[in-house]
């Protein structure tokens, strides 16, 4: 439908059409959930959309970022370590991304700087314009190239005016300008502040944010406005008119008490129709949004609560654990219960204080995690789950301190660890995979997204998932070491689940316990609304049980 001259990208056919999600005045007003949002709503209406994201930052990826920095880094299918924002990307449209759905400029750097030294700009000097920005805009076309999506919606990170995102909006620029009108939208968001010594909403940040960005020739569409208090057809109007947009299209968005009510606020407000019509797509039915109602009406009205310590090192930083705190909102609801999460940061844990600091949850999740700080504070915690009889739940480095707890404190086996904590131990239960032992490069090098597990019938992984046959994502450099296998069976522990390639434990678990399980995955990486991970519902049931007694 679209054919577009610049140079190399003549043999593409483009068959979608674009949403640039742009952000101006500050940063963390939601650009994802806006964008997750209107994918929901168009998926709802029968069309089909995929969102991507543009990082402005030099890492190829955010795999070597800690958490502190950027959050947790969410893991792909095809094993991209990805922004997190991808992961709300699944979990509203319960379909999988992949490494085409996360770029950030060192990719883009990086992939131009390799074809330089290829030889592919032979006799040329090297520039952002136009080879940066024709290899942005090759990435930012491609997932709309083979007709699987009707609309792709690319989130540019950051905010508008930073140094680091100009060849992102000059890349948008280019295809504002290179695009047929209906086949191109530019959606920017941006806050109202409410001033509380005058009462007032204030429009003048907005005003800029949108000159800003039409100083660099991109012109925004539609103007949602973040605000705590509802904007009135006035407030509108003004921003409608000193930013150039159609009065109909400033809209707001209001707070919300939860990220999967802002599709339906955005529903009222006629986001779907606005972007629809800008497109000239036609074609569209009335929402289906059965089950995300369904859903939300659950988690609105939880008839329990249920306390779980989520026990890591990053309990400061929402953000670092955003898939296991989504994931708990899922299976709550599943469950009708509120699911409490109580942060205890596994530093400040000792065998003296645990009976104080977790004497009143109703399960404990280990999280993942690198590293020797906060190490001997979640094993102390295992122990007190294991022998207090308190539903217990590891994820991959939680995984691997319930086997360090178990071969220290039932197999007596002193000085037990992982070689990743202490290369030394006299009992390495937890080793290095062969295959990392090559590896000398940090980044993208673990052992990354989906790989098969095979389940053993007549145990808890079996009941959880009904299945013998489960795929999970990975990140991972350490595992299970096989040596050790028949001493901890002996001792009833049980490896319900083996990697059929390799025989890498990827779960354990306590028959005569209520609940114990390890998983070596990140099951958290695959909940969606519509479908909780397993592990995490009967964890929470198990829970739930745990807390009537
Ligand atoms: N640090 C551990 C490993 O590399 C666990 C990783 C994780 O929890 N994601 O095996």
């Amino acid at each position: 439908m679209v054919g577009i001259a610049f140079s190399k990208l003549d043999a593409f056919n483009f068959m979608a059409k674009y949403v640039f999600v742009t952000g101006g005045v500050t940063s963390s007003l939601g650009k994802g959930i806006i964008a997750a949002s209107l994918a929901k709503l168009l998926q709802a209406r029968g069309i089909t959309a995929t969102i991507q994201k543009f990082d402005p930052y030099i890492n190829v990826d955010p795999g070597t970022l800690n958490p502190y920095e950027h959050g947790e880094c969410y893991v792909t299918e095809d094993g991209a370590e990805t922004d997190l924002d991808l992961g709300h990307y699944e979990r509203f449209l319960n379909t999988p991304t992949s490494q085409a759905n996360n770029v950030t400029t060192g990719r883009i750097y990086q992939t131009v700087i390799n074809k330089e030294r290829a030889g592919e700009f032979l006799g040329k000097t090297v520039q952002v314009v136009p080879h940066i920005t024709d290899e942005i805009k090759h990435r930012m076309m491609l997932l709309g190239q083979d007709g699987k999506f009707d609309v792709v919606i690319t989130e540019i990170g950051g905010t508008v005016g930073d140094i680091e995102s100009t060849p992102f909006i000059e890349t948008v620029r280019q295809i504002q300008w290179e695009l047929p009108t209906e086949d191109v939208m530019v959606v920017h968001l941006t806050l109202i502040p409410y001033l509380n010594a005058a009462k007032e909403l204030k429009t003048k940040p907005t005003q800029h944010s949108v000159r800003m960005l039409s100083e660099t020739g991109v012109h925004p569409d539609v103007i949602v406005c973040r605000t705590e208090h509802p904007l009135n057809d006035e407030i509108k109007r003004k921003i409608a008119l000193f930013c150039n947009v159609k009065a109909g299209n400033v809209i707001e968005s209001l707070d919300a008490s939860t990220i999967y009510e802002v599709p339906l606020l955005m529903l009222k407000e006629q986001l779907d129709l606005i972007v629809m019509k800008k497109l000239q797509i036609q074609n569209y039915k009335e929402p289906e949004l059965t089950k995300w109602n369904g859903f939300l009406a659950k988690l609105k009205n939880p008839k329990s609560t249920v306390n779980i310590g989520l026990i890591g090192k990053y309990i400061e930083l929402q953000d670092a654990y955003k898939s296991i705190l989504e994931s708990f909102i899922h299976a709550g609801a599943m469950n009708e219960v509120k699911v409490n999460v109580v942060n205890v940061h596994s530093e400040n844990l000792t065998a003296e204080n645990v009976k104080e600091q977790l004497g009143a949850l109703d399960g404990l999740l280990v999280a993942p995690g690198f590293g020797n700080r906060g190490i001997e504070g979640k094993i102390v915690a295992v122990q007190y789950a294991r022998e207090n009889n308190m539903p217990f739940f590891g994820i991959c480095l939680g995984m691997q301190m319930a086997v360090i707890e178990f071969a220290r404190n039932v197999l007596g086996l002193q000085g037990a660890h992982s070689v990743e904590m202490d290369p030394n131990s006299p009992h390495p239960v937890i080793n290095m995979m062969e295959e990392q032992k090559r590896i000398t490069m940090m980044g993208g090098t673990m052992r990354l997204g989906a790989y098969p597990c095979v389940i053993q019938k007549d145990t808890l992984a079996y009941k959880i998932y009904g299945a013998t046959e489960i795929s999970e994502r990975h990140r991972h450099r350490y595992e299970f070491n096989n040596e050790y296998l028949k001493a901890f069976q002996d001792k009833g522990m049980v490896n319900s689940g083996i990697n059929p390639a390799t025989n890498l434990v990827e779960i354990v678990e306590l028959p005569n316990h209520p609940f114990f399980i390890g998983v070596q995955y990140h099951p958290e990486l695959k909940s969606t609304v519509e479908q909780p991970a397993p592990l995490f519902v009967h964890f929470i049931e198990a829970a739930k049980k745990y807390a009537n007694k």
